[in-house]
């Protein structure tokens, strides 16, 4: 029996994660630019009332204010890295942002997708590169020029928000 799982992209794997858990691995080679997957799962609308409702879903994937999306397997098991080789465009494409090889976790930054200011991951990051935030908050807590490096592979309504939030900041 095979215990690795290939989904259908045939780019991308589940395997256990050195950083947390299970995590989603290259199954071949994917070139710098390359749609690796389309994050499957169900939309959600969350007004984030409370302290309780901020925090509540770690995993959920924000595309715009107040809407995520609860990721199912495969991409319910990509963790975040502070130096990702993957980012997301649109609402749920997930793209490759440097090449990344055959066996290579994929990881995206969790910042990059959540706007909501009073959020942090209820774990202290230890994906081990070199500038590793340890916490992981929203953009808005990101160096501009961050943010900068990962358009446009930050979800559009992401983008909008934070371009809005600097505006109002700088008035
Ligand atoms: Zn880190």
């Amino acid at each position: 029996m095979k215990s690795k799982i290939i989904y259908s992209s045939k780019k991308i794997e589940v395997q256990s994660s050195p950083i947390e858990g299970k995590g989603v691995f290259a199954a071949g080679n994917i070139e710098k630019g390359e749609r690796i997957a389309i994050i499957q799962g169900p939309v959600c609308f969350n007004e984030n009332k409370t302290i309780h409702d901020v925090l509540a879903h770690p995993d959920w994937i924000c595309f715009k204010e107040h809407y995520w999306v609860d990721p199912t397997c495969p991409c319910k098991y990509l963790n975040h890295s502070c130096a990702p080789n993957a980012g997301i465009r649109g609402r749920r494409l997930l793209y490759a942002i440097k090449p990344i090889k055959k066996g290579e976790e994929i990881c995206f930054d969790y910042s990059s997708t959540e706007v909501e200011l009073r959020w942090v991951a209820p774990w202290t990051c230890h994906c081990k590169s070199k500038d590793c935030r340890k916490k992981i908050t929203s953009i808005q807590r990101l160096p501009k020029q961050k943010v900068e490096s990962y358009i446009p592979f930050i979800p559009t309504g992401v983008q909008y928000y934070y371009e809005r939030w600097r505006k109002n900041k700088s008035r």
